[in-house]
């Protein structure tokens, strides 16, 4: 196991985003928070410190927790290559994905039990009686028993999932049930994930937030973006920007140093109507698809917009087994293209080793684009859009999953009932590019609506009162 470092983040800056009332509850809850958890740790353990929805969510909230002064730490679990390939298989199968055959038996099973009692080990000597072990995905779910017996009290808190079941959501809840059952409490992202065997009364839905201060979220005006873009070769013009800063979570600057590795003929102009999409190279984001919607029916319309695919780069061995073979498909969708559709289309890999400039670097892009699209085909709830709706950028998104709960088909932006639709895609992003107006009032709409729903006073509250009820 290893410690993730948390960086207090005062409550005061959040609160004087919030109206009165709001604030109030918000400082109210924090108090009561410190005072009946006051001695007990809460522990978080997930599978990576970087890259994907969680390990973003966790960056920021864990820091607002100690901000409130609540004893928390982070602790990212230790798997070898074949673990992670069974918690990916286990990931694709409750978001309805076929699994092959042979997953799942009792080699997957009792190698993924080797793995959890090697960290259990290890959380032995660290978790005492009383403490709180909040467990994400299915990577963790393995260790609840043993939590339970040293006397914590556990949390199985599940990021992902689908509206209905198909044989491949059965298989894979069968192959974690009985490890998820260990666990007092059970947090999901939409209550139409919670299955039917989680009895009731034990389950919460606590829908994700974003951090407005976060170095992925902090504002950035058009200059500064721009020239961010440009330093790290995303964009091009005739300028020769140098020596950008940026502010770390700590507080402290960092100085941008970063060439992004961009697969293309040559970078956007700065000056072009952009289309991005931020995701994991992962089959359920569909960045083919979006290569080839853009390709088909984006491109032929409007011969001067561009678009920008961008994810981490492909490591060795994480949480995420199958970054490499999908980064390799987008490559190759990319080079089949015709040469002049091809030279507006741009496949961008950033670095993972620095999650605060790689961060900064996604909240220039996402600032940057004129329209943000996640034509995923499978989302638990999809931050990469909340990131963007927060930053008024309008967008195309499908209609799946926790998507659902962030925007309103027409009102933020527009949803597609049917993601394998490249023709309907192609024409709302269309419509989007060419209409100044209806991106503003989209984008300010998001932007409301985050303001509303998914910022972190909200889900700071959920979890006091959670765990409040465990000791209660
Ligand atoms: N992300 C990032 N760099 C990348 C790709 C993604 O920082 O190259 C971040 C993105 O900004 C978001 C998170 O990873 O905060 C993705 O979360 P989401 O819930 O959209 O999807 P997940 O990856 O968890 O399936």
């Amino acid at each position: 196991m290893e410690a993730v470092e948390i960086q207090a983040q005062p409550l005061a800056a959040l609160v004087e985003l919030l109206e009165p009332e709001r604030a109030g509850r918000f400082l109210a809850a924090a108090e009561h928070g410190r005072g009946a958890l006051a001695g007990r740790v809460v522990w978080n353990v997930n599978s990576t410190a970087s890259g994907g929805g969680v390990a973003e969510m966790l960056q920021t909230m864990l820091a607002y927790a100690r901000g409130a002064e609540v004893d928390t730490r982070w602790l990212v679990l230790k798997g070898d290559p074949t673990f992670f390939e069974i918690t990916k298989a286990i990931h694709n199968a409750l978001h309805g994905s076929l699994v092959d055959r042979e997953r799942f038996g009792p080699q997957d099973r009792a190698h993924y039990e080797r793995v959890m009692q090697a960290n259990l080990e290890q959380l032995q000597g660290l978790v005492r009686a009383g403490d709180f072990v909040l467990l994400h995905d299915p990577q963790t779910a393995g260790l609840g028993a043993g939590l339970r017996q040293l006397g914590a009290h556990v949390v199985w808190r599940c990021h992902i999932g689908r509206d209905d079941t198909n044989e491949s959501t059965e298989r894979g809840w069968q192959f974690l049930r009985e490890y998820v059952l260990a666990a007092e409490a059970f947090v999901f992202s939409r209550a139409s994930y919670v299955p039917d065997w989680v009895p009731r009364e034990r389950a919460v839905v606590i829908q994700p937030s974003i951090d407005p201060y976060s170095t992925k979220n902090r504002p950035m005006d058009d200059r500064q973006t721009k020239r961010v873009l440009l330093e790290v070769g995303l964009v091009r013009n005739r300028l020769e920007p140098d020596g950008i800063h940026f502010h770390r979570r700590a507080g402290h600057e960092g100085v941008l140093r970063r060439h992004v590795d961009l697969v293309t003929n040559a970078p956007p102009p700065v000056t072009a109507p952009l289309v991005v999409q931020v995701s994991r190279w992962d089959r359920l984001k569909d960045m083919t698809g979006v290569l080839t919607g853009f390709a088909d029916h984006v491109a032929p319309h409007l011969p001067d917009a561009h678009l920008l695919l961008a994810g981490p780069e492909v490591r060795g061995v994480t949480d995420d087994p199958e970054g490499a073979v999908v980064y390799a498909e987008c490559r190759a969708v990319w080079e089949a293209m015709p040469a002049q559709v091809r030279s507006r289309c741009h496949l961008a890999t950033l670095p993972m080793d620095d999650v605060d400039e790689n961060a900064f670097i996604v909240n220039a892009l996402q600032r940057h684009a004129t329209v943000v699209v996640q034509k995923s085909l499978a989302e638990g709830f999809g931050l990469t859009l909340t990131e963007a709706l927060w930053k008024a950028r309008p967008v195309v998104a499908s209609a799946v999953g926790g998507i659902r709960d962030q925007v309103t088909d027409g009102t933020e932006g527009f949803l597609l009932d049917d993601p394998a639709d490249l023709a309907h895609f192609g024409a709302r992003v269309v419509e989007l590019l060419r209409d100044p107006g209806l991106r503003t009032s989209m984008g300010g709409r998001g932007q409301a609506r985050v303001h509303r729903d998914f910022l972190g006073d909200r889900q700071l509250i959920q979890w006091v009162e959670l765990l409040m009820s465990l000791v209660a």
